[in-house]
């Protein structure tokens, strides 16, 4: 049987902490509630849970102060649930260091893609903690990272230098969202905003070189309005 997660679910509306704490009931995952951001740090520190579900709107403080606090000492997965409908708060979190979102009102289908995506992501951070790899392997895409070398079911994927750039920032943070100015930054050395539209069109060549069904991409994710990710398969 596999192993019982251990949540935090930081949520100060009892309806919607509920409606979370039911649907983990019924998928066999643990969990702790906090209802207040002081409550929320207290249960990080002391019962260190695998991923945190948290509400931004907390009546003692902003939640993006609390993923700001916790990224100073742990890179603990969390998924901001969030009911502001504003890209840019969404943005502002994953910049803080928030792993994925959801918006209020969300389905329970909707969460539990989330948890199980984040598990697959932390399962992964394990397995590769204290080594520094130099190839990642995610479904039939391969990087080597010391040869600067990426092939798809093993066939060489000839990439332009910014297309594998783009690619080994997503495989390095697999199943994180990462926004269009995180990516931008990290790709191209003088950057500005306009450069999201650079951004979508190396995204699309790349996409073309690496996804099996060109409708249906499983490798990288579209958040419109926010960035991409990679999930791992
Ligand atoms: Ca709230």
């Amino acid at each position: 049987m596999e192993a019982k997660h251990n949540l935090l679910i930081v949520e100060d509306e009892k309806a919607i902490s509920n409606l979370i704490a039911t649907t983990l009931e019924t998928q066999g995952y643990h969990y702790e509630k906090a209802s207040n951001g002081t409550q929320a740090l207290l249960e990080i520190t002391s019962h260190t849970p695998e991923i945190v579900l948290l509400d931004l709107g907390l009546p003692d403080m902003d939640g993006i102060e609390i993923i700001k606090k916790v990224r100073t000492w742990s890179s603990i997965p969390i998924i901001v649930i969030s009911a502001r409908t504003e890209d840019t708060d969404k943005i502002e979190a994953l910049d803080a260091g928030a792993d994925d979102y959801l918006t209020k009102p969300f389905s329970v289908e909707e969460l539990l893609a989330r948890l199980r995506s984040t598990l697959r992501r932390l399962s992964y951070m394990r397995s590769e903690s204290g080594q520094e790899s130099t190839v990642f392997e995610n479904g039939g895409l391969r990087i080597d990272f010391a040869e600067a070398e990426a092939s798809m079911e093993g066939k060489p994927l000839h990439l332009s230098p910014i297309e594998y750039k783009l690619l080994c920032e997503l495989a390095r943070n697999v199943g994180k969202v990462l926004t269009h100015q995180y990516l931008i930054s990290r790709v191209w050395e003088h950057a500005d905003a306009s450069d999201i539209s650079s951004l979508r069109v190396y995204m699309a060549t790349l996409r073309k070189k690496i996804e099996p069904d060109k409708e249906n991409p499983v490798y990288i994710q579209t958040r419109v309005g926010i960035g991409y990710k990679m999930n791992r398969l």
